[in-house]
């Protein structure tokens, strides 16, 4: 498979990485410490279109192809050195546009996409609950139907831009007769309906600038066009979401293990002991090239997921492997760039330690590494879920 970039990707991914470069590093290490979601680099995100990649120019997107979408975002994860701010964005984009986009109702993609495109308006992806997280089927939120309305009961965890958000993507049982298939519904609800409001928000040691949190849902009224695709679509509705997140999301790591890659580099022809320079030591230079490596495995997988994402009837299996090989990759070069870097790889303001913090993360949400290893147990014929 021959991923070269065209013209239009080459200069895509200039074009974010200058904007990143510019706009949005300044202050990364204050904010992280200081957990602050930048509200205004958030819309300098949305003004060079980075909330709405994938969505139809007619709804306010940059009409992007998967493959394309995932060089943009690794061109952000890249460039951008608040990987919170990457995440926010990413969550918002993959986990909460994806699924109004493609399965939302015309008057739902005309009403929510220009403002979520153009970061005017925060989304939240609502399915993990405090007693349900892998298992998230099992799901105690309800929505129960009153004439033509809907009444939704429950309480979300976990909710990343929770805390900020205007509108929340949310799953929640419809029938108690079925499970995945058919039993779950997701629900589009405004900030400010009755009943909907932020609940604990969370302190984290990963991602600062993202605020992460819980919703409770109170006896919540939608009407039935509050219902994203139809009633019982939300468990395969939610899996495309985690597809899109699998694949996407992922890209970002592949920019930031360029960078920590480096940043490893440069340290090791710079920095000198016993007389010469740190990387004329094989144990050094086996671990950057350790780097090199897994960065180009990770890059291959990611990018043939993402080609496939909106072709292929095995991207499940795509996706998990490009999400469990990608994060763990980045973990471990996480850990190699402090090991490089000796004690300064432990100093906040080198930046390694905050990758360390923000790579751990990756290994947990969308879909722990434990269950991708299920999914693609499940796909080899070994088990199930
Ligand atoms: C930074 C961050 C952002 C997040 N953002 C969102 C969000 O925006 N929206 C949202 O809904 N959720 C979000 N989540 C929640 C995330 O999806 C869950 O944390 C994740 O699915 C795991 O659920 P849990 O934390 O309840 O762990 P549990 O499911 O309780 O798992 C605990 C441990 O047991 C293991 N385990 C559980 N079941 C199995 C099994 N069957 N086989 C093997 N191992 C198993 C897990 O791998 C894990 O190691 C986020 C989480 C993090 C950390």
């Amino acid at each position: 498979m021959d991923f070269s970039f065209n013209a239009d990707q080459r200069a895509l991914r200039d074009q974010i990485i200058k904007f990143a470069r510019k706009e949005l590093n300044h202050d990364v290490v204050e904010r992280d410490a200081a957990k602050t979601f930048p509200r205004d680099l958030w819309l300098k995100c949305g003004d060079m279109g980075l909330q709405g990649l994938t969505v139809p120019e007619e709804f306010g997107g940059a009409n992007l192809d998967s493959l394309t979408t995932a060089i943009a975002i690794e061109a952000l994860g890249y460039g951008c050195e608040d990987s919170g701010l990457v995440f926010a964005v990413c969550a918002h984009l993959l986990a909460c546009v994806t699924p109004i986009w493609k399965y939302g109702t015309q008057e739902q993609k005309e009403r929510y996409l220009p403002d979520l495109c153009s970061g005017r308006r925060i989304a939240v992806n609502a399915m993990t609950e405090p007693e349900s997280g892998s298992d998230a089927f099992n799901m105690r939120t309800r929505a129960r139907r009153d004439g033509d309305d809907y009444i939704i009961n429950g309480v979300k965890t976990f909710s990343s831009n929770g805390p900020i958000a205007d509108v929340a993507v949310v799953y929640a049982r419809t029938d108690d007769t079925k499970g995945y298939l058919g039993g779950i519904t997701g629900f589009l609800v405004d900030k400010g309906t009755p009943g909907f409001m932020p609940g604990q928000a969370f302190d984290k040691s990963a991602l600062r600038t993202c605020p992460i949190g819980e919703l409770v849902f109170e006896d919540v009224r939608v009407p039935e066009s509050a219902i994203i695709g139809k009633v019982g679509a939300g468990g395969p509705i939610f899996n495309q979401s985690m597809e899109w997140e699998r694949t996407c999301l992922v890209a970002a790591h592949l920019g930031k293990m360029e960078r920590l890659l480096e940043k490893s580099i440069d340290y090791a022809k710079t920095r000198s002991s016993f007389g010469k320079l740190i990387g004329q030591n094989q144990a050094v230079s086996h671990r950057i090239v350790d780097m090199k490596v897994r960065l180009e495995a990770a890059r291959l997988l990611t990018y043939r997921a993402a080609m496939r994402l909106e072709t292929s009837k095995a991207v499940g299996l795509d996706a998990s492997m490009a999400k469990l090989f990608t994060s763990e990759a980045l973990l471990e070069t996480a850990i190699d760039t402090v090991r490089v870097l000796g004690g300064y790889g432990l100093m906040t303001e080198y930046g390694a330690e905050r990758a360390l913090r923000d790579a751990m993360a990756g290994t947990i949400y969308s879909g722990t590494n434990d269950m991708q290893r299920n999914i693609i147990a499940g796909w080899l014929g070994l088990s199930s879920m």
